[in-house]
């Protein structure tokens, strides 16, 4: 695998990014999102994805690969008992996972990127935007990282 340090400053046009598959679907609701189940992964864009600086592009990025390398759609799908009959617990488990891989960005160098975005978007309330914690307290928990 690539070092992840060495690539994360590539500025050049993303197709690959650390080995995972870029593509664009016009119907991402997020910005970028890891896709598939292990081994077969990828990472979706949205049109806005397109309006982040590059080093802002590498930090959602590296917030997904974050997701991918510790299997947390996995761990999700294996859950699916709790999300139908222990909806807190799967929410808890869910807005760990977005603050693990915002951790996994934060320790790579791109926590500020993360923090100026998070600070710039508004809170979403789409079907499935309670499993993401409030965009403060993710901002919180990089600054204490
Ligand atoms: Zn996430």
């Amino acid at each position: 695998m690539d070092d992840i340090r060495s690539n994360t400053h590539f500025a050049g046009p993303l197709n690959i990014f650390l080995g995972y598959e870029i593509k664009f679907n016009v119907r991402c609701l997020a910005l970028v999102e890891s896709v598939g189940i292990w081994p077969w992964k990828w990472i979706e864009v949205s049109r806005g994805f397109y309006q982040l600086s590059p080093r802002m592009q590498r930090a959602v990025l590296l917030h997904e690969l974050g997701h991918i390398y510790a299997l947390h759609q996995e761990k999700r799908i294996l859950r699916f008992l709790d999300a139908l009959f222990r909806p807190e617990k799967f929410r808890e488990m869910c807005h760990n996972q977005e603050h693990d891989a915002d951790r996994f960005a934060t320790q790579l160098g791109f926590g500020d990127e993360l923090c100026r975005l998070y600070a710039a978007l508004k809170e979403q309330d789409y079907p499935g935007a309670e499993l993401y914690p409030s965009l403060q307290s993710r901002i919180q928990r990089i600054l204490e990282a």
